[in-house]
């Protein structure tokens, strides 16, 4: 068997095209220009290259992207001041923080970014960090879904890999990633509707006992690990879907979580790194961002 390779590029430039054509009809219709702000602490090359991108991609669809440059001697309250007058102003409908932040040698002097995050404005929050949003998530009412779980699901739905019904094995359980593509997957009504949500969840991760034999038992297996090829073709059960959610630097190449070669000797359909499941994660970033914009010019809170 030879996988179809799913095309985060292409799905994704497509979903951009469309924002950009809401963008436009939101504002002929007299709404303001949707903008979101990026904060940037510190000098940490990966992190400028996010941001640079994720700016250029407001620039294409007609968001207005604003970057907030702090030096990374930055403490705490500089930042929770910034948040508060971002938070504040009516201008900005998005709000995001540049992660990892910067790590004093000094424990007094550290970031806690669970406080910075948790200081954003539910509203402005759309990354879907905050506990307000991750609580709406949990009971089947979102506001805003987290970028790269949102476009996994678009990507999904994109090629009508249909996830009801069906043994959807996620391995890590982050924040950011696992826990809610997890929670999404098992939920009633999904983002894409009831097709590509109601499945049957199994959420692995570093302290489960033999990893194999539980991925193998997946439909659609999605890994969100950060260990480079952890996932060879012997763990995957053949005809499954697989989803390769990491990135991961090796010498001068990106790789995933997934051994490449031999799961698309397996599988029914992989996604590959880089090219994958990163170019959707931007775009639904944009997605929240208009979203934003729009729920605020209806006073939106909920
Ligand atoms: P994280 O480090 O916060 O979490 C990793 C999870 O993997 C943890 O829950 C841990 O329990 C689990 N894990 C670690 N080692 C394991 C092992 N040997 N076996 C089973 N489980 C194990 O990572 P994250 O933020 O969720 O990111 C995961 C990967 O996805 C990273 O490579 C990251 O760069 C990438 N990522 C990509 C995008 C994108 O847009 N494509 C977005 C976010 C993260």
């Amino acid at each position: 068997m030879q996988a179809t390779i799913l095309d985060g590029k292409a799905t994704a430039a497509a979903i951009r095209e469309r924002i950009g054509q809401d963008v436009t009809r939101w504002m002929q219709s007299g709404g303001a220009v949707p903008c979101l702000t990026a904060i940037l602490v510190g000098d940490d090359p990966a992190s400028q290259v996010y941001v640079r991108n994720k700016h250029r991609a407001c620039q294409q669809v007609g968001i207005d992207g604003r970057v907030e440059r702090l030096p990374a001697e930055t403490g705490q309250a500089e930042l929770l001041e910034l948040v508060r007058r971002l938070n504040a102003d009516p201008e900005v409908h998005g709000i995001l923080v540049q992660l990892p932040l910067p790590q004093a040698d000094d424990p007094a002097a550290r970031i806690d970014p669970r406080e910075v995050l948790d200081a954003i404005d539910p509203a402005k929050d759309v990354d879907a960090f905050s506990p307000v949003n991750v609580g709406l998530i949990s009971q089947d009412r979102p506001r805003f879904l987290p970028c790269t779980p949102q476009g996994i699901v678009r990507l999904l739905a994109h090629y009508g890999l249909r996830t009801a019904g069906r043994r959807v094995v996620v391995i890590g359980r982050s924040d950011i990633v696992g826990k809610p593509i997890a929670m999404m997957l098992a939920s009633k009504d999904g983002v894409c509707g009831p097709d590509y949500a109601n499945a049957t969840v199994t959420l692995a991760h570093s302290r489960s006992s033999d990893l194999p034999s539980i991925t193998r038992e997946a439909d659609i297996l999605i890994a969100a690990v950060g260990r480079p090829e952890l996932i060879r073709g012997d763990w995957i059960r053949p005809g499954a879907v697989v989803i390769d959610v990491g990135i991961n630097r090796v010498g001068d190449r990106l790789v995933g979580d997934v051994a490449f070669d031999e799961a698309v000797a397996v599988a029914s359909a992989v996604t590959p790194v880089p090219g994958g499941i990163g170019p959707l994660t931007i775009a639904m970033l944009l997605q929240n961002t208009l979203d934003a914009a729009k729920r605020s010019a209806g006073g939106q809170t909920v």
